[in-house]
């Protein structure tokens, strides 16, 4: 059934380029992003392979840049989710029964294309139309998405190779067969290469998929439809449209065959399309696997042993980097009061040291907010922090939405561990502060687990291994991706397994087998090479 199975490419992690001054990559994505910069590109949906238009069409901007038009995609309404999955469940018995390693095989020509002739677009796509510096899109959407294709072909072929044990004339075997009808992926803006892997995981277990991506990721999301098509996925596996969140939920949550929900973005929506789910659970004909990945108040954690240089570092690269709008950025951070003088004055002086702007000029280190609505929302919590008496903004707190939504990295420090800040998800550039006293370590400890209704990333500082060690394991379920020593951003895949639990998600790690494990429904099967011939046990014979 799965022959061959050691025989797939040994993963590795995507080499990441420095596009240093005067490196052939530097030249080549500058001419890539004047290129696509000076055009309008049409993207269309993608249902059964075929490039399909609404009546309805949409401009796409730079959010570094809200003038400037990119291109246009074509809004999908109720009929077109209709189409795609028509579309899907029309490819699902070739698909499902073409052997492992034709699926194992496009996806791995997917990750070389990627990181070869594709590699310009796709980055620049993402820092053009999402807004982040190379290095941000890089480590993203080339290198992290081909670390995906790869390392989930070696899980795919480890998770086969799970058979159980045949006793004497049998055989037992384990078939992983895909769900039962369509997987619905439904993505985030953030990171092109989540949009990249949430429906290409499933459709690598033998699934067929229908895709909505988010509308201010549209553009990256076409380069890889194109991606796919190139790599030889066949039409109708993965349908990619567009509707309002909404309208598609509404299409695919009522649908018999709808068997799969691969989710990343944030808490409400999640919880809002379970409890959909739930009402709906009689109309299905299996029950849909469910697996979401969302929000995070992630925690940077200092004890009074820690190395000031280090801990700053960590807070200007984990809650600045891509404009905070990481599900694992910094957001709050607890600091003893014997580093706070020092760790202040070089927190502050580093983060106004900070440039901003364009993506093209790649001396900024941060560029814009993804929307106008993300940038008023958190003008407000800004606007609030100057206001209120119980915070004071140390650096950054302007805003200009003019040009493009800049916000400056922003560091609030709260006398109330309470804070609206210290609490809720605010997805931008936003970190809060609050200095405890610096031998209430354990205190300290209790409000790290205890503040917020998220359990995402964390990171702790210390040079003292019984702090350490206390902390690892009093802090066990505050966070599903924990660092010692290390900010809480920058997972990598095949090393550091991410997602988390409480509000974060169910926790199923993207990027590791237990994710890919979630798309496959095992059939036993048990073959008798000799089987008996007598109903009658020996016991019941006569003495
Ligand atoms: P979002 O929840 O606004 O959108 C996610 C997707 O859901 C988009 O495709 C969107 O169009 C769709 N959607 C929005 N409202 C909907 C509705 N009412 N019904 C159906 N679909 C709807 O999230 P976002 O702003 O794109 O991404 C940011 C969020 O994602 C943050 O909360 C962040 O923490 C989270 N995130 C989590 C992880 C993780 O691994 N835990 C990774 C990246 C992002």
């Amino acid at each position: 059934m799965y022959k061959d199975l050691q025989s797939v490419p040994k993963a590795y992690n995507e080499p990441v380029k420095s596009y240093a001054p005067g490196s052939p990559e530097r030249a080549s994505i500058k001419a890539m992003l004047k290129k696509m910069k000076s055009e309008e590109i049409e993207i269309p949906m993608v249902i059964g392979g075929k490039r399909v238009k609404s009546d309805n069409r949409i401009a796409i901007h730079p959010p570094h840049d809200h003038r400037h038009v990119l291109g246009y995609y074509y809004k999908s309404d109720a009929e077109h989710v209709t189409m795609a999955i028509d579309a899907a469940l029309k490819a699902a018995k070739d698909w499902a029964a073409m052997p492992w390693e034709h699926r194992a095989a496009i996806f791995l020509k997917a990750a070389d294309l990627l990181s070869g002739p594709y590699r310009d677009r796709i980055n620049a796509a993402t820092m053009l139309a999402q807004s982040k510096t190379v290095h941000q899109a890089e480590i993203d959407s080339a290198c992290e998405l081909a670390d995906f294709y790869r390392f989930n072909v070696q899980y795919m072929t480890e998770i086969y190779a799970q058979q159980p044990s045949s006793d004497k004339t049998i055989w037992n075997r384990l078939e992983y067969r895909p769900l039962e009808g369509f997987v619905y992926a439904l993505t985030p803006f953030n990171f092109t290469s989540i949009a990249g892997n949430l429906p290409t995981a499933p459709a690598m277990m033998g699934n067929v998929v229908v895709w909505k991506c988010s509308n201010t990721q549209v553009y990256s999301a076409k380069v890889l439809m194109d991606l796919y098509e190139e790599a030889g996925l066949p039409p109708g596996v993965i349908n990619l449209v567009f509707p309002s969140g909404p309208v598609g939920g509404k299409v695919v949550m009522e649908h018999p065959d709808f068997a799969g929900f691969h989710f990343t973005g944030s808490t409400g929506v999640f919880q809002s399309i379970w409890k959909t789910i739930g009402t709906n659970i009689a109309k299905y004909k299996t029950y849909p696997r469910i697996v979401g990945e969302t929000g995070g108040k992630d925690f940077v954690l200092a004890h009074k042993s820690a190395d000031v240089d280090q801990v700053v570092t960590a807070l200007v690269r984990g809650a600045f980097e891509f404009q905070g709008q990481k599900c694992s950025a910094a957001s709050r951070a607890y600091i003893p009061d014997n580093l706070w003088p020092e760790l202040k004055e070089k927190l502050v002086e580093q983060v106004e040291s900070i440039k901003m702007g364009d993506p093209e000029d790649f001396t900024n280190f941060m560029c814009a907010i993804i929307d106008e609505a993300s940038f008023d929302k958190l003008a407000m919590f800004i606007d609030n922090a100057k206001k209120d008496a119980e915070t004071e903004i140390i650096a950054g707190g302007q805003y200009d939405k003019s040009k493009g939504y800049f916000i400056r990295p922003t560091v609030i420090v709260t006398t109330d561990p309470h804070y609206v800040t210290m609490e809720e998800e605010l997805f931008g550039p936003v970190l809060t502060l609050y200095v405890y006293e610096a031998d209430k370590w354990e205190e300290a400890l209790e409000l790290v687990n205890t503040t917020s209704i998220y359990a995402l990333t964390g990171a702790i500082f210390s040079n003292d291994r019984y702090a350490t060690d206390q902390a690892t394991r009093y802090l066990s379920q505050a966070a599903g991706n924990f660092y010692i020593n290390d900010k809480p951003t920058g997972a990598v895949v095949g090393q550091q397994p991410f997602g988390g639990a409480r509000a974060s998600g169910t926790n199923d790690k993207a990027g590791s087998y237990l994710n890919l494990i979630r798309w496959t429904s095992p059939r036993t099967i048990k073959e008798n090479f000799l089987p008996p011939t007598d109903y009658r046990y020996p016991f019941m014979e006569e003495e």
